[in-house]
C-alpha cells in the first residue's frame, strides 16, 4: 500500500495530470479526488484514471478516505480555503496554485501545526534552477526584466513564478538603475514594477503553456535565461517528489528548491 493521496480540483488541467502522476506512481496510492463540478462524475471520465469510483464535491473525502497527503491545484480563493481545511484536518498539504500573499503565507504559517505543507509557485525542476540561477547572476549586473508567457486560460498576472523570480533577484541584489521611461504612449507597455523595482511582463498567448525568460544587462552585454514548459507534465516530477517529503517537511515550505537542496 502507498501513500495515501487525494487531489483537489481533480478536474482541472493541472489536477487531472495530477490524478495520473500520482496513480502511474507505484510508491502512491490515489484515493480520493475533490472538484465541485464535477462532482459525481467516475474519476475515469474526468482524469483518465483507471478507476471505480467517483470525484467528490467537498474535502470531507479526503477524511472518509484517511487522505495522507493531499495536493491543491485550484483558484486562489479555493486554494486559501482548501489548506485551512486541510491544517484543519490534520492532513499535509502539497500546493501549486498561484496567487498567495504574505498574509496567506503568515495564516498558513500558524495553521499547520498538526500537519505540514509544501507551496510551489512552480514545480518544473528546469524552472526552480531558472530562478536560482536569477539569482545568482543579480548582483552583477544593474538592469533586469523578467518576461512570463502563458496559455490564453490563466486568470492571474503576473505569474506566481515571475513574482518568485522577481524576489529572489532582490533579495541578492536590492539596488537596480532607475527606468528611464518618462513617457508612455500605451498604458502598461513597460509592464509591472515588482520588487525592487525589477518590471514583469505577462504574455497570454494561445498555445503556449508556461515560460519564462529573465534578461539581465550590464555595459555591453546582456544574459538571457529562459525556461519552457512545453506540456504539464513538466511538473509532475516536482509535484511527486513534494507529495513524498512534506511528511519530513515540518510547517511551511515555500518552493521546491528547499527539496533539492539548491
Ligand atoms: P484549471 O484548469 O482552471 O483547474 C482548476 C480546477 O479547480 C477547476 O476544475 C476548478 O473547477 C477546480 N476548483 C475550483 N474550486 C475548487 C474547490 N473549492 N475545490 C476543488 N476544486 C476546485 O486551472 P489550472 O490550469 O489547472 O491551474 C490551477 C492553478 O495551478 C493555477 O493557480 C495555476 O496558476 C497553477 N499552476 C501552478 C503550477 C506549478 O507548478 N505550481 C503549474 C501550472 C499551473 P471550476 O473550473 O469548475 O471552477
Amino acid at each position: 500500500m502507498g501513500l495515501r493521496v487525494g487531489v483537489f480540483g481533480a478536474g482541472g488541467r493541472m489536477g487531472s495530470t495530477v490524478c495520473r502522476a500520482v496513480a502511474a506512481d507505484p510508491a502512491l496510492e490515489l484515493v480520493a479526488a475533490v472538484d465541485p463540478h464535477h462532482a459525481g462524475l467516475d474519476l475515469r471520465q474526468v482524469t483518465g484514471v483507471d478507476a471505480e469510483w467517483q470525484v467528490a464535491a467537498d474535502g470531507q473525502s479526503f477524511i472518509d478516505e484517511r487522505a495522507e497527503v493531499v495536493v491543491d491545484f485550484t483558484h486562489l480563493d479555493a486554494a486559501r480555503a482548501n489548506l485551512l481545511f486541510l491544517a484543519s484536518a490534520g492532513i499535509h498539504a502539497v500546493a501549486g496554485t498561484t496567487g498567495f500573499t504574505d498574509d496567506d503565507y503568515d495564516r498558513f504559517r500558524s495553521a499547520f501545526s498538526r500537519s505540514n505543507c509544501v507551496i510551489a509557485p512552480n514545480f518544473a525542476i528546469g524552472a526552480v534552477l531558472m530562478m536560482h540561477f536569477a539569482q545568482l547572476a543579480a548582483p552583477y549586473f544593474e538592469t533586469a526584466e523578467i518576461v512570463e508567457l502563458h496559455h490564453d486560460q490563466k486568470i492571474d498576472a503576473p505569474s506566481g513564478t515571475a513574482m518568485l523570480t522577481a524576489e529572489k533577484m532582490a533579495a541578492s541584489s536590492p539596488r537596480w538603475a532607475d527606468d528611464p521611461t518618462r513617457h508612455t504612449v500605451v498604458e502598461g507597455a513597460r509592464g509591472g514594477a515588482g520588487p525592487a523595482g525589477i518590471h514583469v511582463h505577462s504574455l497570454r498567448l494561445r498555445g503556449l503553456v508556461a515560460h519564462q525568460e529573465v534578461i539581465l544587462g550590464t555595459t555591453g552585454q546582456t544574459l538571457s535565461i529562459r525556461h519552457d514548459s512545453y506540456d504539464r507534465d513538466s511538473f509532475m516530477p516536482g509535484v511527486v517528489l513534494a507529495t513524498k517529503a512534506v511528511a519530513d517537511r515540518p510547517g511551511v515550505t515555500l518552493g521546491l528548491d528547499a527539496l533539492l537542496d539548491l
